[in-house]
């Protein structure tokens, strides 16, 4: 049985410092390097053991004034869904007039996420 080990050289993206943090997970044990904060160590662990991401996307618009919607998620989704999460919305399509913050699909890939425009869209006619 091997020893499970991972190894992550990331950068701190929560202020402008943008710290170079390497984080080493070895046998359930997390050692964070680099860090100059709590906050910090804490995105790093989160960044080796659960990555999310607030994903955004543009879908396709039926009669809009323009072809294509901005979305986002409502909140931040696993990393590992978002291919799955992207496949799904690049297949729909929604109908103008589209109003800023109207749910386009509720809890997407069972994330608990919604995905919301995030802006309006008005019809051609
Ligand atoms: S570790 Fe702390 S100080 Fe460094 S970039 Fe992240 S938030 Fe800023």
């Amino acid at each position: 049985m091997g020893i499970e080990t991972k190894n992550k050289a990331i950068t701190c993206i929560l202020c402008p410092l943008g710290c170079k943090i390497d984080v080493l997970k070895k046998k359930g044990t997390i050692i964070v390097k680099g860090a100059k904060c709590a906050k910090g160590k804490d995105y790093a662990i989160k960044e080796i053991t659960n990555p999310v991401r607030v994903l955004t996307a543009t879908i396709r618009v039926r009669n809009g004034i323009l072809p294509l919607l901005p979305v986002k998620t409502t909140l931040s989704i696993p990393k590992k869904q978002v291919f799955t999460c992207l496949k799904k919305l690049y297949q729909l399509e929604v109908k103008a007039p589209v109003k800023m913050g109207t749910v386009i699909v509720k809890s997407i890939a069972n994330t608990n996420s919604d995905i919301i425009s995030t802006r309006g869209i008005d019809s051609k006619h």
